[in-house]
């Protein structure tokens, strides 16, 4: 978007715009004129579509991928006390969906370049109240899962994957999530494909699936029975929402490879600025699906750098502030600054800058000038 202001010519990028087009419009607005406004046969056709894209048997999608965390985390009778080790540099709530159940996340730090989870920190925080290992696919790459896998395998712990950032992502040739005992999807409007809110559960594990199935839906046995067997919710995603869901499922090859084209193209303008550090490439056996691009400067000029951007119009956010100094946790379990001290620093050197399927070279342009300004202002 361009706007003169004072005769110059300013523009506005904002970070994430969602990708909606008449088709998809045509297919919510077509949910409306059936009898079926929820739990109807849309959610089950979505369910279908994402299992078969996946390559995992059972997809079971609820109203948000907070609430498929917090499903995977009871499905595995995960409470009281019990132990989940994870990282502390993840979107809050794959922390937070320990707490609803009155579990204590245990944070390892995290590698420097991949952002993931450290898998040689993970055995020694293991003792006999662990019952689960949580890593993320953060900016949508791929956790090292052989790694992880052989300390669970070891220690017969489950694994749940906060694949929320990783739909599509591939770890050695297949897509992220059939590797642990569960992974989670989050279709939040930010994310590779939407619903507006929306999330599911992914499991290769029928019992698990069906556990999942009946919490999500009160605690019923099944959907044609009246009584609760087991405590539950209402964690249904609705049809208006599923019908976009499948609607984007039908373009995803379309929109992940616009995004990685859009990724290249600002990794070729980025390249030369010595300042700025950029995504990990893929490997061979770890191929990204790009859900933001953040990039990393000097700590000291951070706060700076992201004021100059706001001010031109760049919308820009720190991404993420860690887990464990926020207040919520510093307070309940008494973490403090030093902890974990490459989240920390990372932390403190990051920024996602815009990104969405419909970004335009013109826009990206401007950001990478006013990124390159920035940085002439804060030396
Ligand atoms: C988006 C996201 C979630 C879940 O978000 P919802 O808004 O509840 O769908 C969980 N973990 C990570 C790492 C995420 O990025």
């Amino acid at each position: 978007m361009v706007m003169a202001i004072a005769g110059q010519l300013r523009r506005e990028v904002p970070i994430s715009l969602a990708d909606v087009t008449d088709t998809e419009k045509k297919k919510v607005l077509a949910v409306l004129d059936t009898n079926f406004l929820s739990r109807g046969p849309i959610i089950q056709e979505f369910e279908e579509r994402l299992s078969a894209y996946l390559g995992i048997p059972y997809v079971i999608a609820v109203n948000n991928g907070t609430a498929a965390l917090h499903l995977s985390v009871k499905s595995l009778g995960i409470s009281n006390d019990d132990e989940v080790i994870t990282t502390p540099f993840s979107f809050v709530s794959s922390s937070n969906c320990l707490l609803m159940e009155k579990a204590k996340p245990i944070f390892v730090d995290i590698d420097p370049e991949t952002y993931n989870i450290n898998p040689s920190l993970i055995e020694s925080k293991i003792n006999s109240r662990t019952k689960a290992i949580l890593p993320a696919d953060i900016f949508g790459y791929p956790c090292e899962m052989d790694k992880i896998r052989e300390v669970a395998e070891k220690y017969n712990l489950p694994i749940i994957e906060d694949s929320c950032e990783a739909l599509g992502a591939e770890y050695n040739g297949k897509k992220v999530g059939g590797e642990s005992t569960l992974s989670v999807l989050s279709f939040f409007p930010n994310k590779q494909i939407t619903t507006g809110e929306g999330g599911a559960i992914v499991t290769p594990r029928r019992d698990l699936a069906e556990l999942c199935r009946s919490m999500r839906n009160h605690g019923k046995p099944d959907s044609k029975v009246a009584y609760t067997e087991r405590m539950g919710y209402n964690y249904w995603m609705n049809e208006i929402n599923a019908a976009l869901g499948v609607a984007q499922i039908d373009r995803i090859e379309e929109i992940l490879s616009r995004r990685e084209d859009i990724a290249e193209r600002y990794i070729e303008k980025l390249s030369s600025l010595e300042e700025v550090t950029l995504p990990v490439k893929n490997t061979q056996n770890k191929k990204r699906s790009w859900f933001v691009f953040v990039i990393g400067v000097e700590e000291s000029k951070r706060n700076q750098i992201m004021t100059y951007l706001q001010n031109n119009g760049v919308g820009c956010r720190e991404y993420f502030p860690t887990i464990h100094l926020q207040p919520l946790y510093t307070n309940q379990f008494g973490y403090k600054r030093g902890d974990f001290p490459i989240a920390e620093r990372i932390s403190r050197q990051t920024i996602a800058i815009p990104f969405y399927n419909k970004l335009s070279e013109e826009d990206m342009d401007y950001v990478v000038t006013q990124i390159k300004e920035a940085l002439i202002k804060t030396q």
